[in-house]
């Protein structure tokens, strides 16, 4: 296996040591093979919003392996799963399921294309979108840790946060579509600056572009209606994936009925896959908004960070949070983009993550990642992260 890993996120190449090989998760914890155990704070890169084998999650998979595991034919949890998603995402009238976040944004990307008949696209730097070619350009998580770029033809790239810089890219009336993530995860965390989401929906409007929200990360995550319900503005398509799997692999991409229906066997835009809308898949995603719909745990999932980002008063660090995603960045002079993200002190981010990990705090092995709670993160596995920060922050930050 290349780098040992299935994704390079997982490897630790970029703060030292071997990744450690997890045979158990239970609520916030993980466990290796080696019977070590740690607070996560990676929850499979956000997909669970509830912990490691909540016992809901688990009976819904129970039961519907019982049941079989694929049928490629339509099946009830597919259909259930989309209602759901139409039901409380407010932009989403109409929405296909697909397997991964990667597959969903090149899916949306292609409808995007042959809806306007334009070909080039804007993204923004350091926002990650999955692996198709065209959103390798400038990419956050696992492209920023391992220092990869390239160059892409058709792909516009402008700093997150410069609406102005956007607004220009758009002048020339050529660009099929802007996809943003709404609030960035994958540069780390950086929040839109007041009006920035608003001022690309006017710009997409004036220019004829669509708006593609990326919410494979904030969907059901900073609310049940996703960013665009905590922001107030409408894009005219959204990708989804991670908690709408409940941990197991899913995506999808949805939107506007009248672009939705440009999709085949309706219409010409070709999408398709043997395990689209895997009856398993979505009976975990069923379970867990389920759940979240039930609990509506967003207002303790915040405290929980804040609790985190207390925790960090007085070091000279730079924390952003949205709701309960949140980054530490080993840097005093704060962070609103890309380029302030990668003024980042990276060995001393590469310490505290060795230091935190030898607390029994498992961070995600990068800087350029967002850390991610759940409503299992309660006040035994919250102290546990406290101690190790005050232990370590203050030493490994001065020590710069
Ligand atoms: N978009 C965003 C915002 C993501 O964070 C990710 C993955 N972390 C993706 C797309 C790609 O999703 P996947 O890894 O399921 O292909």
């Amino acid at each position: 296996m290349p780098g040992g890993v299935s994704s390079p996120v997982r490897a630790f190449g970029a703060v030292g040591g071997s990744p450690r090989f997890i045979r158990r998760g239970e609520g916030a914890f993980v466990e290796d093979v080696d019977g070590r155990r740690y607070v996560d704070l990676v929850m499979s890169w956000g997909a669970l919003p509830l912990g490691h084998a909540h016992p809901e999650v688990v009976e819904a998979v129970r039961r519907q392996a019982e049941l079989g595991t694929s049928y490629g034919a339509p099946s009830e949890p597919e259909l259930q799963l989309a209602e759901t998603i139409c039901r409380l995402v407010p932009s989403i009238e109409r929405v296909r399921l697909v397997n991964s976040g990667t597959e969903a944004v090149m899916s949306a990307l292609r409808l995007a294309r042959s809806a306007t008949g334009r070909r080039r696209l804007l993204k923004f730097a350091g926002a990650y979108h999955g692996h198709y070619d065209p959103m390798l350009a400038a990419g956050g998580s696992g492209l920023a840790t391992l220092g990869l770029d390239s160059t892409v033809e058709e792909t516009a790239v402008v700093p997150f946060n410069d609406l102005a810089a956007a607004r220009s890219a758009l002048a020339g009336g050529d660009v099929a579509a802007v996809i943003v993530e709404p609030v960035a995860a994958n540069m780390g965390v950086v929040p839109p600056a007041p009006g920035f989401l608003r001022g690309l929906r006017a710009a997409c409007d004036e220019t004829g572009t669509l708006l593609v929200f990326d919410e494979v990360i904030t969907g059901f995550r900073l609310d049940l209606g996703g960013a665009q319900a905590v922001f107030g503005v409408r894009p005219d398509l959204t990708v989804l994936g991670k908690i709408i799997g409940g941990g197991l692999p899913v995506g999808a991409y949805g939107g506007r009925a009248d672009l939705m229906a440009m999709i085949a066997p309706e219409g010409p835009v070709y999408q398709a896959g043997t395990l689209s809308g895997n009856p398993i898949a979505c009976a975990a995603g069923l379970a867990t908004l389920a759940v979240l719909e039930r609990e509506q745990p967003y207002a303790g999932l915040e405290a929980a960070a804040e609790r985190l980002q207390e925790a960090c008063a007085g070091a000279p660090v730079t924390i952003n949070r949205a709701g309960s995603l949140l980054t530490l960045f080993c840097t005093a002079d704060g962070v609103t983009d890309y380029d302030s993200a990668r003024r980042s002190d990276l060995e001393a981010f590469a310490r505290l993550h060795g230091a935190m990990l030898a607390a029994g705090v498992y961070l995600p092995p990068s800087q350029f990642e967002g850390w991610f709670l759940s409503t299992a993160h309660d006040d035994e596995a919250l102290g546990l992260i406290e101690i190790a920060l005050a232990q370590n922050l203050e030493r490994i930050i001065a020590a710069r």
